[in-house]
């Protein structure tokens, strides 16, 4: 008998190769627990059993031949609903993709099955990557594993709640404004975006295509790293993608924080803070102090209008991804009657509210006499955000402040209070502005829910970024302080 709970990639690993465990054991394993296990907490959308039983019967034979086998492995991971697995559904958390199958693999999922990952299943997701609480998707809504009554946040909602509930080792999301971080805060994980460009989007299902990134939920840096060093990468299928190599080993090559300086960001104000969070951010603060960094306040004067900025340039670019949904391609509609009633009828009903509500403001900024006095300004206004952080670049090492504001909340709290919602995303969204890599990490205050401590760095710099807070990881007993 496995024990999945304590089941790390590097632990997999040695197991696997000491020939304790099978790949084909483990992953059986894996499905039965499932069966039982999500049928509280609603993870997946699709489970992939018997081509995962066939993925890890091939690693076993691997590992009998003596052949060389990446960390990766015989390893279960989830897949967040919106990146594309060959044969397979992949919905996007919407009606309006409830019959599409995808006919190619994404890029990430080309490079994971190289390396032997194994797909356990697709998570659920908020409809199309947008919202914060999972509870925009258009099928399962996903629990928080640490408390039934909460939201698992979003939009990687299940692919957090799957890791969380030991449904799987690993997971990827994807991060637009905060979906890979935040959902990783809420259930008590580590979530990475990478920075923009890092990894590839090919098969992703786009949201606002120059935001989005894919990212690795994980129980712990070291996990997230060997994620990203498999994923990372020029990918010719998608021009925005460099040519960044990642090595996961580089994350121990310091062994203290002497000479690291972290920037306080000023405009980011503490004293503001709920006192659980409070709390466990001046421990955090307290801890990276002790490891020899060097805290330094800075000043980003137009970080505040990072979330206005989004939530004009996201939009735009959502109207636009969105329109090739029209019910004649990627999925057929049973719609009849004129082009333009198939148009109407089938985006009528099988887009949800918050999916509308973003296509007609993104319609709208990008409409002419509106195009000037909002979009443009918007990218305007990012140009700043981004010349500011890189100024900040120039005198810190890292940056460090919180992930969310409050911790998982509890499901119907925020789905009418639309403002609550996306100001949930606040301290996310900059990352995603400034195209920079951001990690969060659980931290805990006096209460039993987790806050996450985001650590963002300038573009590429991930080696140093997850080596910092793989050494916060370790000297905070992951967060708990203990
Ligand atoms: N919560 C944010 C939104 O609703 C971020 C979504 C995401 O990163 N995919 O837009």
């Amino acid at each position: 008998m496995i024990t999945l709970h304590e089941l790390t990639i590097k632990k997999t690993h040695s197991l696997l190769l000491n020939k304790e465990i099978s790949a084909f054991d483990l992953t059986k394993e894996f499905f039965d627990y499932i069966e039982t296990k999500d049928k509280e907490i609603n993870a997946y959308r699709l489970l992939l059993k018997d081509e995962a039983l066939r993925q890890a019967n091939e690693v076993d034979k691997k590992i009998a031949a003596n052949e060389n086998i990446s960390f990766l492995a015989g390893v279960p991971l989830a897949i967040k609903d919106n990146i594309l697995i060959k044969n397979n559904f992949a919905t996007a958390g919407s009606q309006m993709l409830r019959n599409y199958r995808a006919t190619y693999d994404a890029t990430v999922i080309q490079r994971l099955k190289k390396s032997d990952a194994i797909f356990l299943g697709k998570t659920n997701l908020d409809e199309f990557a947008m919202g914060s609480s999972s509870e925009n998707s258009a099928f399962e809504k996903p629990k928080n594993p640490l408390d039934l009554s909460r939201v698992p946040g979003g939009s990687s909602g299940g692919s957090a709640a799957a890791v969380a509930s030991h449904q799987a080792i690993a997971a990827l999301g994807s991060d637009t404004g905060g979906s890979v971080r935040q959902p990783a805060a809420f259930c008590g994980l580590v979530g990475l975006k990478p920075t923009y460009g890092a990894v590839s989007r090919f098969g992703l299902i786009a949201m606002s295509s120059s935001l989005d990134q894919i990212g690795p939920i994980a129980k712990n840096v070291e996990d997230a790293a060997l994620i990203l060093e498999t994923i990372a990468g020029k990918d010719s299928y998608d021009e925005t993608s460099e040519n960044f190599q990642f090595q996961a080993q580089s994350i121990y090559e310091r062994k203290d924080l002497k000479g690291i300086k972290i920037g306080l960001v000023k405009e980011i104000e503490s004293n503001s803070f709920e006192k659980d969070l409070a709390i466990s951010y001046q421990k955090s603060l307290d801890c990276l102090k002790q490891l020899g960094a060097a805290i330094e306040e800075i000043s980003i004067p137009h970080i505040s209008l990072s979330l206005p900025c989004y939530y004009v340039l996201m939009p735009a670019e959502v109207s636009s991804n969105l329109a090739r949904f029209d019910g004649l391609r990627y999925s057929s509609s049973e719609k009849t009657g004129s082009l333009k009633d198939i148009y109407f009828e089938t985006r009528g009903e099988y887009f949800g509210t918050e999916t509308k509500r973003r296509i007609i403001l993104g319609t709208f900024v990008l409409s002419s006499g509106y195009y000037d006095a909002y979009y443009l300004k918007a990218r305007l206004v990012q140009a700043l955000i981004k010349k500011e952080f890189g100024e900040a670049f120039k005198k810190v090492d890292l940056l460090v402040w919180p992930t969310t504001p409050t911790p998982a909340f509890k499901f119907n709290e925020k789905l009418n209070d639309l403002l609550a919602m996306y100001l949930s995303d606040i301290f996310t969204v900059p990352a995603n502005i400034a195209g920079i890599p951001a990690v969060s990490l659980p931290i805990y205050g006096e209460g039993q829910l987790p806050y996450g401590l985001q650590f963002l760095a300038s573009h590429f710099q991930e080696a140093k970024m997850l080596n910092v807070a793989y050494l916060f990881e370790q000297a905070s007993n992951y967060g708990k302080f203990l």
